[in-house]
């Protein structure tokens, strides 16, 4: 199944659904692959830390963002908050604009 990903790297979004909705962060990554995203603060997981002296790394737990679909979150507008991306074409390039107000999403 081909989806469509919309969402990139230092975007802005805000989860819609699921354990961490309403959460707003940064992309960290994208996996279009998968579908999926990486987002700054969002569905942290404890994660057990192996010592590793020579990295100067303690053990014990730590906390790490992990994957959600892409399909969960929505791209926030500066001025209308999360929206659906609508497209348009300026010049030769296809940008991404939010739907409510028309402003690009691009920089
Ligand atoms: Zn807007």
């Amino acid at each position: 199944m081909h989806t469509r990903v919309d969402i990139k790297k230092d975007d802005q979004v805000k989860v819609i659904t699921g354990r961490d909705k309403g959460k707003q962060g940064r992309v960290l990554r994208v996996f279009p692959s998968e579908a999926k995203v990486l987002v700054e603060h969002v569905m942290m997981v404890k994660k057990n830390v192996r010592p590793n002296p020579q990295r100067n790394i303690k053990g014990g737990i730590a906390e790490q963002e992990s994957r959600i679909a892409i399909s969960n979150v929505q791209l926030v507008c500066p001025s209308c908050g999360p929206v659906r991306i609508g497209h348009e074409m300026r010049g030769d390039r296809k940008v991404r604009v939010c739907r409510k107000c028309g402003t690009t999403l691009d920089k």
